[in-house]
């Protein structure tokens, strides 16, 4: 059975540990720390990360939908 993992989405008030700008990839470390990292970061550092992490949840994907959807563009 797969474990259930208590994992709650990533919110508007989660930083990125690096600038303080909204967070949209968490990576889990083998020691349990958790790291989050805004979607600039979160590509600048994904080789390292991808060599020390255990787990890296990618939002990234709800910026372009929340992107898209945003009315900036509608004049
Ligand atoms: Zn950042």
């Amino acid at each position: 059975m797969v474990s259930t993992l208590s994992v709650r989405p990533l919110v508007a008030e989660d930083r990125c540990d690096r600038c303080g700008a909204q967070a949209y990839v968490r990576v889990t470390m083998e020691s349990g720390l958790e790291l989050l990292f805004c979607a600039h970061h979160a590509r600048t550092y994904e080789p390292r990360l991808r060599e020390v992490a255990v787990s890296i949840e990618d939002e990234t994907q709800r910026l372009s939908e929340t992107r898209a959807s945003a009315p900036l563009d509608e004049r």
